[in-house]
């Protein structure tokens, strides 16, 4: 067994996060035999607790035993036929990984140019779009927040994109990294699909991917030919649980997540969704401070597209992340993460969402300017002083 470490450590990745203790109480209890009531009313309570923090009242739930990326596979099987077309509009590390499942499924993919360092560009979207006059393209992807960016894009300017080239491709949103940090409301934005996951911004433990799904969107689903059985929309749509979740429902997880919801509303989600900006920026204050040292930057160009949820800072060439990541987390029991995809060795990310206050914030920032330290990083000495003074001032 590894040798106990006291204290606390300082989970900062953007998923998985820190796990309310009120959580994990809830997830401790005995599974319970299918025909409980009480299962029947923890997966209704989830249900609606769900449809809740994605601001739908009309968009079905379905909760899978899986990850983010069975979620993405359920809509995929779920919603395009093999063959058809998806347009995935390019944010980096995640819309590629979407991309290429989707095209490993047999679907046609076409991505939209991502700029580094840039949210979504709606314009680039709608040229597309109009570029299909026979409508080729069955649904737009969309990353909210790309986890790997540490960027969000604005929603609204894509619903508009397809209303503007009368485009009836379905928009399918992947809230995975910014449910319950930033705000979302779905039939607001004309959201027909939405995906998310447990161990997030969700505070849960990985283990759970959810889709909501409204009505245009299950229509498309049941004129779909594509053999499916495990993530079938029509055969889950049901009052039983056993159907609900093709099998025996992931109880303890559900446990979890009624008590995670619960957790969220009773803070307000508005609340919740102000708490994540405030330490959002106090993260970023602390990276302007860092910056003035000349070897770290912002991954992020525009301070408005810089999320809620993670935030991503660029370090000099010669720079050794991995090694800043290890000093972090084994010296000073700080975890951060670290760059994926194209960003590998380019950057380190701080996760700042879910179940986190201003401690514990500071204590993950100045946890990595030790560890920044030992390592000789040249860094603006004023971090965690600029992110006091921004939390100071609330
Ligand atoms: C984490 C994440 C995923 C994938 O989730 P897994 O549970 O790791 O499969 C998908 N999309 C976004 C935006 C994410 O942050």
């Amino acid at each position: 067994m590894d040798t106990r470490i006291p204290g606390r450590r300082f989970l900062h990745s953007p998923g998985p996060t820190h796990v309310p203790e009120e959580v994990l109480d809830a997830m401790r209890r005995q599974p319970m035999d299918m025909a409980d009531p009480r299962l029947t009313r923890c997966i209704a309570a989830c249900e609606a607790g769900l449809q809740r923090l994605l601001g739908t009242t009309g968009a079905k739930p379905f909760i899978y035993a899986g990850n983010g990326h069975g979620a993405w596979e359920v809509l995929v099987e779920n919603l395009i036929a093999p063959g058809e077309r998806v347009l995935i509009a390019g944010t980096g590390h995640f819309s590629d990984s979407w991309a290429l499942q989707t095209e490993a499924l047999g679907r046609s993919v076409q991505c939209t140019p991502w700029v580094e360092g840039r949210a979504i560009d709606a314009a680039a979207v709608e040229r597309a779009l109009r570029d299909d006059p026979e409508h080729q393209i069955k649904a737009l992807f969309v990353v909210h927040t790309d986890t790997a960016s540490g960027i969000t894009s604005e929603l609204a300017p894509l619903r508009a994109a397809l209303d503007a080239a009368g485009h009836p491709a379905l928009l399918v949103a992947d809230v995975v990294a910014s449910l319950g940090a930033a705000p979302f409301e779905m039939d607001a934005l004309g959201v027909n699909v939405a995906v998310g996951a447990s161990q997030k911004g969700l505070m849960l433990p990985p283990g759970l991917g959810f889709v909501a799904v409204d009505q245009a969107a299950m229509a498309i689903a049941a004129r779909n030919p594509a053999p499916r059985y495990y993530w079938d929309w029509r055969l889950r749509d049901s009052e039983l649980s056993y159907r609900k979740f093709c099998g025996t429902p992931p109880q303890n997880l559900l446990m979890g997540l009624e008590a995670a919801l619960a957790l969220i509303f009773q803070e307000g989600l508005d609340q919740v969704h102000a708490r994540h900006a405030l330490l959002a920026r106090a993260v970023h204050a602390a990276v302007e401070g860092w910056a003035t040292a000349g070897a770290l930057s912002f991954f992020a160009h525009v301070a408005e597209q810089r999320s809620a949820s993670v935030t991503a800072v660029q370090v000099a060439p010669g720079i050794d992340v991995d090694a800043l990541r290890a000093l972090a987390r084994e010296r000073f029991q700080v975890s951060i993460a670290g760059g994926l995809g194209p960003l590998t060795g380019r950057v380190f990310r701080i996760g700042h969402l879910g179940d986190l206050n201003a401690a514990m914030v500071l204590g993950c920032l100045a946890g990595v300017e030790a560890a920044m330290t030992v390592q000789g990083i040249p860094f603006g000495r004023d971090g965690v002083a600029r992110a006091v003074a921004c939390l100071a001032k609330g």
